[in-house]
Formats: C-alpha cells, sequence, structure tokens
C-alpha cells in the first residue's frame, strides 16, 4: 500500500500526522521535510530569550522520536522537488516516490524588501528554529539589533530582545506598531510600553540600505536617519508557499487554494497550515491549524469531514503591553469604538445592526477576552 505522505513538519505538518494516527494507527506514514525536522511550537521563537530557553531546549522532540511515537517515517533535510498529481508521485532528485494521499503543509517564505548596501545579504529572518539558532548565534555577546518590521513578529521580537537588555530599533513604513491589527490607540499604548523597555521606533520610513561598517552595519533609512546595530532582522510579512504546488498545476491563489475538506484542486492532495488559502482565507496562526488538522485526520482516515473555524483570537507576546486581537473579517462593514482608559484600550469593530465583529484589546483591556471573545461571530461556520 503506498503511504500517505505529508511535506513538512512544521505544527500542521506534525499536528496532521498526530491526529491521523489517533484514528489510524497502521496506514503507511511518511513525513518529509527541507528543515532538520524538530517537533518545537514556532510561537516560542519570538520570546525564548526572556524565558531564558536555549534554541536546543526549544525542540521538544527529536525526528527519531517523533517517528517512533507516530509510527511513521520521517524524513529531514529533504527537498521535495516535484509532484505529479497524475501519476500521484513525489520527486526528489533522482528518486520518486508514490504516495496515497499527500498532504501540503509547507508553510510560508519570510518576505524579503529589497534592500541596497553592502551588507544586505547579512539581514537575517526567523521563520524556523533552524533560523533561530542562526539568530541566537548572531546576537551572542552583541547589543544593538535593528528589526524591520513593526507587525506581531516584528514587535515581539522587539519585547524580547529589549526586556534582556539588547538596544532595539524597529523600523516600519506604517506610522504605527501593528498598523494591520490595531487602531491607532491602540498602537501608541504598545508603543509607548515598548518605548518604556528602551525600544527605539522608526516609523513611517523604511530602510533604504545596510552596509558593513567598522563594527556591526550602518543601517540607512530612507527619511535620511542613519542607525548603527550588530545583527539586522527582518520580519516584514510571510508569502505562502505555492509554487511546488503550482508547478504540479495544482490551484493557486494567494496560498494553495483549498476547500473546507483542505482538498486542493488535485485529487487526494490536501493543504493546510500557513501554505494554504481556506475558502479565500490564509490564516498564519496556530489555532486555525489545529482546527484544520482535526478535519483533514478525518478526511485522510476515510471519514471527510468540513473543517469549521470558530473566532480565533490571537494574544501578541508583548508582556510590556499585553495584547489580544480578533480582526474582522476582510471587508466586513462596520467602524472601530475605541476606549482608552490609563493603562489599557479596548477597540471594539462593530457593524451597523451592533454587533461586534471583531476587537483589538491592549494592556488592562485584555481582561474582556473572555467576556468579548463568545460574542464574536465565528471565522467559517
Ligand atoms: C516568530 C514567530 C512567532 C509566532 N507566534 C505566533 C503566536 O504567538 N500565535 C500564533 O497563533 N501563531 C504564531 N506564529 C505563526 C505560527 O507559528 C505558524 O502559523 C505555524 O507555526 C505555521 O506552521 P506550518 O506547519 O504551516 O509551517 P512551518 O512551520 O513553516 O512548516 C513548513 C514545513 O514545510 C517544509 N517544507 C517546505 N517546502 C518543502 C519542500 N519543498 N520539501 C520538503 N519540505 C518542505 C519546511 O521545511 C517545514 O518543515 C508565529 C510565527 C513566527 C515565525
Amino acid at each position: 500500500m503506498d503511504p500517505i505522505i505529508i511535506i513538512g513538519s512544521g505544527l500542521a505538518g506534525y499536528n496532521t500526522a498526530k491526529e491521523l494516527r489517533k484514528l489510524d494507527t497502521t496506514t503507511p506514514l511518511t513525513l518529509i521535510s527541507a528543515d532538520s525536522g524538530p517537533f518545537y511550537s514556532k510561537p516560542m521563537l519570538s520570546n525564548a530569550l526572556a524565558s531564558k530557553k536555549e534554541p536546543a531546549a526549544i525542540a521538544l522532540n527529536t525526528p527519531e522520536q517523533m517517528a517512533n511515537q507516530l509510527n511513521a517515517t520521517v524524513r529531514t533535510k529533504t527537498r521535495v522537488d516535484a509532484i505529479d498529481t497524475a501519476a500521484r508521485t513525489l520527486r526528489i532528485g533522482e528518486e520518486t516516490l508514490r504516495y496515497s494521499k499527500l498532504v501540503l503543509a509547507l508553510g510560508a517564505d519570510q518576505i524579503r524588501l529589497p534592500v541596497e548596501g553592502n551588507a544586505a545579504g547579512d539581514i537575517l529572518t526567523v521563520n524556523d528554529l533552524d533560523d533561530y539558532a542562526m539568530f541566537r548565534a548572531a546576537i551572542a555577546g552583541k547589543k544593538r539589533v535593528a528589526i524591520i518590521g513593526a507587525g506581531l513578529i516584528g514587535c515581539e521580537f522587539a519585547n524580547d530582545l529589549a526586556a534582556t537588555g539588547y538596544a532595539v530599533d524597529i523600523i516600519d513604513i506604517a506610522g504605527q506598531a501593528l498598523g494591520r491589527l490595531l487602531p491607532p490607540e491602540g498602537g501608541a499604548l504598545l508603543q509607548s510600553k515598548l518605548a518604556a523597555l528602551g525600544v527605539q521606533w522608526q516609523l513611517g520610513t523604511s530602510v533604504a540600505a545596510v552596509d558593513h561598517a567598522d563594527s556591526g552595519y550602518t543601517v540607512k533609512l530612507a527619511n535620511g536617519t542613519t542607525l548603527q546595530a550588530d545583527v539586522v532582522l527582518s520580519a516584514v510579512g510571510l508569502k505562502p508557499r505555492t509554487a511546488l504546488a503550482a508547478a504540479a498545476g495544482i490551484k493557486v491563489n494567494r496560498g494553495i487554494a483549498v476547500n473546507r475538506r483542505l482538498e486542493t484542486s488535485a485529487a487526494e492532495v490536501y493543504a493546510l497550515g500557513d501554505c494554504a488559502e481556506i475558502e479565500g482565507l490564509v490564516m498564519p496562526y496556530v489555532m486555525p491549524i489545529m482546527h484544520a488538522t482535526r478535519a483533514l485526520a478525518q478526511t485522510l482516515a476515510g471519514k471527510p469531514m468540513a473543517v469549521s473555524f470558530p473566532a480565533m483570537p490571537v494574544m501578541v507576546k508583548t508582556p510590556a503591553c499585553p495584547t489580544i486581537v480578533s480582526p474582522p473579517a476582510a471587508g466586513a462593514e462596520g467602524q472601530w469604538q475605541v476606549e482608552a482608559s490609563g493603562e489599557g484600550v479596548k477597540s471594539l469593530f462593530v457593524g451597523a445592526d451592533g454587533k461586534l465583529l471583531g476587537f483589538a484589546l491592549n494592556g488592562s483591556a485584555t481582561a474582556e477576552r473572555a467576556k468579548l471573545a463568545p460574542q464574536l461571530p465565528p471565522v467559517l461556520a
């Protein structure tokens, strides 16, 4: 019998395998990963310094342990080069593997902005544990980190680094932190709390060039400001990995297009996680992945199941200013109602009928999460 093959050993890949094994312990199962394949929780990467975790301690299980636990073959440092959906095969170099069902759990690439300068190639990104180990090696014994991007990941790293003694500059073309998730009042509170930790905000501008300096780098901003940094980290957003699927003729939009059964346009090929676009939604967060893995496992085990997503608020790991966001659906009609009081900002996105469609809670307002979350509409009922 040809195995079920899962490409990817991130939260989507391993958790699909775990859920499947709760339903089916015997169907041959293979996981293939381009990276070194540890099982770990990616969100831990952006608060590991403050929680005093070395990269090696973030890995919860080795690939060998996962293979034993899952009664599966786990191949690491192995990149799938092509898929033939008609023949139901994969190509890895010269090798061809047959699959019965194929799961694409390929993740997303960090977007890289065009930056000039003789050290532009030294700009780091962190999107897996291997990257994070390199980042930790780069900052060891250093003092100054410049972060490009004041989104969720950039702000989390800024908090983690500043809380552990690093001097942090954070640069964003937007005029505020978390511009896609928070109204200006919420952004302002987050900025002031991180500034109190020492974070320097460089907003409304971009990085023009990164050049080698006597020690570290000179970072030139488009507004003419020049900064010095020992390490430059870019966190400007993610782009679903769609190339492998697109080359196989599988339908791709912003992500690999799937329906609520996580089925792609090719028979017996499924996708989930950061690479997928589920009914038009790209949701690069843990909770959607967990819901999707449970539904997909049922389908793989022969009981086709559609996934439903409740509202899934995301906690931004900025302890200097606790923040929880549940953005309204794209195109939702309504307006923000903002109440700022001392140490908190409560921002509610309310429709014309008075229904709560989304929220952003900062500081003391996060205490209202439990009351507000049940009032939110489901993402996909
Ligand atoms: C620093 C950071 C902090 C985060 N914090 C939070 C948080 O607090 N809360 C939250 O909800 N979300 C958070 N996220 C997002 C969340 O971690 C991701 O949505 C999730 O981990 C994605 O899992 P995945 O399995 O889809 O992708 P990935 O973990 O990226 O896994 C993709 C896998 O596919 C493999 N692969 C890709 N192409 C190939 C190929 N051709 N052949 C073989 N293998 C291939 C890769 O090697 C990898 O194993 C954070 C993300 C980051 C980067």
